[in-house]
């Protein structure tokens, strides 16, 4: 199976390399000249995204925003003038539902195939073939791909047509954006209670308040003051944007969601796009110190 993987950052290029090591035909781009060396470096075979699209049999996508996924398959010439009749595009990205349905429908209507394979497990899980996986497409594009799959990730699941990956996608981060504030919440009360963050951690992951960011997070980035998970606040502000913007679309108002998505986006002293996304509970923990 011959794949090209577009778009080379934490998550692309530890996708691209995982796959590589596992024997496909591998060939990866970039916009960025430093993204593009660096996987070269390592041994991926790399062209220029204004050289020709070359042929394969899957393409994966890794990329920001919904914006550059369509620009990569729509723009002149892109995915969709260029890639071979059969071949399956793969959006690993975690994208806008609405334009995904949007941009199956017409990769469908050229003779491609369309997968949404959104992930979880950060660059580390990519470096590690352990991903998540959320798909959302048809069973037999599922099958035809299914060695791929395997090579990046321990757990997928098939959620329903495209689009129905990136929806539980953005109902999954909604939730690891919440339980970061929430979990900040219950250390800080147990601290100014008199109780070690790692007690009060210990006892959470014993009981029905764990999460993710209770076992991970918070021993792994936080509490050991490393934060770098590789997955930036800009990129959760973004997904959380789209979790909003999917339930109002829905007619569904959502008074948590909404204030999940208003704290992440202000009061947390100016926190950039840049900082690690785990960096939003700084606020809170220092609230225990008084
Ligand atoms: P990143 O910014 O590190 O990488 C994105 C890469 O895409 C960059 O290298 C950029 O130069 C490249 N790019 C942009 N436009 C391009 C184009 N037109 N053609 C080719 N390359 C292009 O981002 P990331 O952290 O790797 O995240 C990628 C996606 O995965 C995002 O949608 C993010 O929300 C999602 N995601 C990230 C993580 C994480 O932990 N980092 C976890 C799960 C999901």
């Amino acid at each position: 199976m011959k794949i090209v993987v577009i778009g080379l950052g934490h998550m692309g290029g530890n996708m691209a390399l995982t796959l590589h090591a596992a024997g496909f035909e591998v060939l990866g781009t970039d916009v960025t000249e430093n993204a593009r060396n660096g996987m070269a470096s390592r041994g991926l075979s790399v062209f220029s995204p204004e050289d020709a699209l070359p042929s394969a049999d899957v393409y994966l996508l890794s990329l920001p925003t919904s914006a550059h996924v369509r620009e990569v398959i729509e723009s002149s010439p892109g995915i969709l003038r260029q890639a071979p009749a059969g071949s399956v595009i793969v959006d690993t990205s975690t994208s806008d539902p609405v334009v995904t349905r949007e941009l199956a429908g017409k990769v469908v209507e050229a003779g491609l195939e369309w997968l949404d394979a959104p992930v979880s497990g950060g660059p580390a899980g990519a470096a590690a073939g352990t991903l998540g996986m959320l798909l959302g497409g048809g069973e037999a594009t599922i099958e035809r791909v299914e060695p791929m799959l395997k090579a990046m990730s321990s757990r997928y699941t098939h959620v329903g047509a495209a689009g129905s990956g990136h929806v539980v996608k953005l109902a999954n981060n909604y939730l690891c954006a919440a339980h970061l504030l929430t979990t900040a919440e219950a250390v800080a009360l147990a601290q100014r209670a008199g109780v070690e963050p790692e007690a009060c951690l210990a006892g959470l992951n014993s009981g029905s308040g764990r999460s993710a960011v209770s076992e991970v997070n918070f021993p792994k980035w936080i509490i050991s003051d490393t934060f770098d998970s590789g997955f930036t606040t800009g990129l959760m502000r973004k997904d959380l944007r789209l979790a909003r913007d999917a339930a109002i679309g829905q007619g569904l108002s959502l008074d948590l969601l909404s204030q999940v998505v208003e704290r992440w986006h202000a009061g947390l002293d100016d926190l950039p796009d840049s900082a690690d996304f785990n960096h939003v509970t700084d606020a809170i923990l220092r609230l225990a110190q008084g």
